[in-house]
């Protein structure tokens, strides 16, 4: 064992580590003085178990204090590898973009004429560059935008019901996570709720009966992410539509989870699209832009026109409104939505949502392939058939058949890949991990199979070497 006494004096000063070639590297990646705090760190630890007469190598100084740096100054906010199969994974940022979407960010970045009418000269306001858009793809008299439909709802409460009633079906009274519930968003807004009908049946009498001088809305909501099944009723958008007219009682319609499209084209369960939800008479109808929308985060109302006036007007649509970028992206997913033919394709998430399972058979297996040539022989992989979600409380309890990579054991693939460079994030099931291709990005196959390489174990055995 080395003198600890001479390694001790050994050990190189600040200010000389400082001059060394290998610390000019570091300096042009990070802060000068993350990197002397940084130096100094891994120096006083080596100081310290020099002392207590460890044998602690110093020529690895350097390379430990960028280890350290890389880590500190890694992006928190990251790329992933969604291999879940949730289409809409609420945790991994809903709704891919569409590339339209990108470009129009890229260009948002600079100026725009957010709040300026080119024609006029004059000031504009930032709904316009969409609401002409909702108003073609929904039949809507007019729209505005906000930043996401919790706030929709908070919004609309707040205009149309604040220290007033507002009724709504007790089998609607929905939580949909990340602690958005029905009645405590209502009880915010400073609206008191009427819950009517029994847990699986409601009439529109009973939504009838339940009106006193103080109703100001009758509400209805879509369950997004339960279904009620077996002896059940519920009130029509049409019948709830014409209550509110005889009774002079604005309604409204949260959606949630917003279809432009007949998704049963596709062979996926019929959920009401916007227009056929603004058609039956109700007068106002929200939704979600980044679940089957397939667009960025957004709150998006659609109704008559007095009432998005009003909308428009109250104050907290200023805390609400959605900001340059979103609202470019926002027209340019809606825009997709103007050419039917180039849907699902246009959509990521539609396009995802609605890949034949045989389709996503030969991907799965090409992906089999690659992991089984950079995996251990002990290690199983095998491609096979199973069930994607869609997620984002959208069509509820509907399961789409996919194909995946089953890898077993499933080891600590799960943590270790979380750790890659582009993390990868799958399901792991009893004793296997599971990566659904439905949910894959052009590229993320090589990133799958980078994430294993790099987080293999030991060196990887090849078990074809010839
Ligand atoms: C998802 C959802 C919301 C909330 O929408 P966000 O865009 O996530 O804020 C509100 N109501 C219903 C019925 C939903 O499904």
């Amino acid at each position: 064992m080395a003198d600890p006494g001479e390694a001790l004096r050994a050990l190189p000063s600040i200010d000389r580590l400082l001059q060394e070639p290998a610390t000019a590297g570091l300096l042009a990646l990070y802060p000068r003085a993350a990197v002397v705090e940084t130096l100094r760190g891994v120096v006083d630890t080596l100081r310290a178990r020099l002392r207590t007469g460890e044998d602690a190598p110093t020529e690895r100084l350097v390379e430990d204090a960028e280890r350290i740096l890389q880590r500190r100054f890694q992006p928190r906010l990251r790329r992933v590898v969604n291999a879940t199969g949730v289409v809409l994974h609420t945790n991994l940022g809903r709704a891919p973009l569409c590339n339209p979407a990108l470009d129009a960010v890229a260009m948002a970045s600079g100026y725009v004429n957010l709040e300026f009418d080119l024609e006029s000269g004059q000031r504009g306001h930032r709904s316009d560059h969409v609401e002409d858009l909702l108003k073609e793809l929904t039949g809507a008299e007019a729209a505005c935008v906000v930043n996401n439909n919790a706030a929709s709802v908070l919004l609309l409460l707040d205009e149309l019901a604040r220290g007033r009633e507002v009724i709504v079906a007790r089998s609607e009274l929905i939580e949909i996570g990340g602690a958005f519930r029905l009645p405590d968003v209502l009880e915010r807004s400073g609206a008191t709720l009427v819950e009517v009908g029994a847990t699986n049946k409601c009439y529109a009498r009973d939504y009838e009966r339940a009106i006193t001088e103080n109703t100001a809305l009758l509400l209805k909501t879509h369950p997004s992410n339960f279904r009620i099944v077996g002896f059940t009723h519920e009130v029509t958008l049409e019948e709830l539509a014409e209550l509110g007219r005889r009774k002079n009682l604005p309604t409204a319609m949260d959606l949630g989870s917003g279809v432009f499209v007949e998704l049963a084209r596709w062979g996926l369960p019929a959920e009401p699209t916007v227009s056929r939800c603004v058609s039956s008479g109700v007068d106002l109808v929200c939704f979600s832009g980044d679940k089957l929308m397939g667009g960025p985060q957004a709150g998006i109302l659609v109704g008559r026109r007095e009432i998005i006036a009003r909308l428009a007007r109250n104050p907290l649509m200023r805390a609400f409104r959605c900001d340059k970028m979103t609202l470019a992206a926002l027209q340019a997913t809606l825009s997709v939505y103007r050419y039917p033919e180039r849907l699902p394709r246009g959509i990521p998430a539609l396009e995802m949502l609605t890949r034949a399972a045989e389709a996503l058979e030969a991907p799965a297996r090409a992906l089999a392939e690659r992991l089984r040539a950079v995996l251990d022989a002990q290690t199983r992989v095998e491609a096979c058939p199973g069930m994607s979600l869609p997620g984002g409380g959208s069509l509820p309890a509907t399961e789409i058949p996919t194909w995946m990579v089953r890898i077993t054991p499933a080891g600590h693939w799960a943590e270790r890949l979380r750790q890659a460079e582009y993390p990868v994030i799958a399901r792991t099931e009893e004793d296997a991990f599971i990566l659904d291709v439905r949910t894959l990005l052009e590229g993320d196959e090589e990133r799958i199979v980078a994430g294993f390489v790099s987080s293999s174990p030991s060196p990887a055995s090849p078990r074809a070497v010839d």
